[in-house]
């Protein structure tokens, strides 16, 4: 992992000034850090480098549009003007076909970057006209201990927000400035809380997730984990995503059929469709929200 790391590393190296260290960077390609257009990228403050990412849900249409507007001037100051587009997964197809043309013409001197985790996320036209670079993830015992030694989390902290950072650093760091594991811990209550809930609190649950937009992926996912925890629980209890709440998930476990858990996952999946498709978001999640309860 460490995409975007690489990615501001790159955009740094094709505009460093460093004098210094001048051999050394045409041997290495690697930038200095400590000239102008270096710390003005590292700050995140130059004009011509340009992170795009998710408003909400989506990269939408018109930020994808502004993006060809900016780009199709020169560049202002950059020897190479660099777009790095974060989780371009979640351009819908209306901003994927925008950009396809900018990448069937790329304006001069400037590079794009997509940032995606699967390329089957992306549509094939997008794909076959970029140059793929692979990603290995980082390995749970190194990102738990740069966790705890780099960033002073708690070693149990650590552990747990591991699990669910899938191997990347920049997620791990995320989930613990959005304060993850207490918004995990809301999400399981709520969901074991589930069919027993009135129809009232359900509505205001399916909301609260709305409200919440920037999260909202990581509260799916963590929904569908809790619930592939409880199926794993019973036929391979180490694979147990959230092993903190062992006992308990194998408690809940006794008392669902392993069917009802996969109808329930898939209806968090139909949900994830359906708002990447476009649906109302409030609407798509009271829907999944009330039929979690049903089934
Ligand atoms: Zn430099």
């Amino acid at each position: 992992m460490g995409k975007k790391s690489t990615a501001m590393a790159f955009a740094m190296a094709c505009n460093c000034a460093g004098e210094t260290s001048k051999t050394i960077r045409q041997e290495t390609n690697i930038p200095c850090g400590r000239c102008k257009p270096c710390l003005k990228i590292e700050a995140g403050n130059h004009p011509d480098i340009i992170r795009v990412k998710p408003s909400g849900p989506f990269i939408k249409i018109d930020q994808i549009r502004s993006l060809c507007q900016t780009i199709a001037m020169k560049p202002y100051e950059a020897r190479r003007r660099v777009v790095i587009i974060s989780d371009a997964q979640a351009m819908n197809p209306a901003a994927s076909n925008a950009l396809l043309k900018m990448l069937e013409e790329p304006p001069a001197r400037t590079i794009l970057i997509l940032l995606a985790t699967h390329t089957s996320d992306l549509l094939p036209t997008i794909v076959s006209r970029c140059q793929q670079l692979r990603f290995k993830p980082i390995s749970s015992r190194k990102l738990e201990s740069v966790l705890v030694r780099e960033h002073g989390l708690a070693a149990d902290d650590a552990r747990i927000i591991t699990t669910m950072a899938a191997g990347s650093l920049s997620r791990a760091l995320r989930l613990h400035q959005t304060n993850w594991i207490n918004r995990r811990n809301w999400l399981i209550n709520e969901m074991e809380t589930l069919s027993t809930a009135s129809v009232n609190r359900l509505l205001a649950f399916g909301e609260q997730l709305s409200k919440n937009k920037k999260d909202l992926q990581d509260s799916l996912e963590v929904m569908t984990s809790w619930l592939r925890d409880l199926v794993v629980s019973r036929l391979n209890p180490e694979r147990v995503v959230n092993q903190d709440l062992a006992p308990r998930i194998r408690q809940v476990s006794q008392q669902m059929s392993i069917d009802v858990l996969v109808e329930k996952i898939d209806t968090i999946q139909a949900a994830q469709n359906a708002i990447q498709a476009g649906t109302n978001l409030r609407l798509a999640l009271e829907a999944m929200v009330l039929r979690l309860a049903k089934i």
